[in-house]
């Protein structure tokens, strides 16, 4: 635990597989994927799917940051992010998407 920062979600690496929501003890976390063929692999190669994520919402008017998800994700896929979370006035712009959480590279 490292204070309160807000949280960012490493999108490469988030495999959806849902253990930050099951385990989030305000239920603040939303996700959505879908799954979809494995590109690329060998011709006659068994078909495999993958999850790939559609939305990732963390609803900061419910989050404790306790850093359970931080913690339980098992592909470290979020992290703490040392700035706050901006000043908001009401609950609907404390809902960050991925696109505020994203972090690319
Ligand atoms: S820090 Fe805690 S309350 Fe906030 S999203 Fe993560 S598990 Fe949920
Ligand atoms: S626990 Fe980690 S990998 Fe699993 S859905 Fe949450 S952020 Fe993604």
């Amino acid at each position: 635990m490292t204070g309160h920062g807000s949280i960012v979600l490493v999108e490469q690496a988030c495999t959806s597989c849902m253990v930050c929501a099951r385990e989030c003890p305000s239920w603040c976390i939303t996700l959505d994927s879908h799954t979809e063929p494995v590109a690329g692999l060998p011709a006659g190669a068994r078909v495999r799917t993958q999850n790939v994520l559609d939305r990732f919402e963390i609803d900061w008017s419910l989050c404790m940051y306790c850093g359970i998800c931080v913690e339980e994700c098992p592909f470290d896929a979020l992290a703490w992010e040392p700035q706050h979370t901006a000043a908001a006035s009401s609950a609907s712009t404390l809902r960050h998407g991925i696109s505020e959480l994203g972090r690319s590279g």
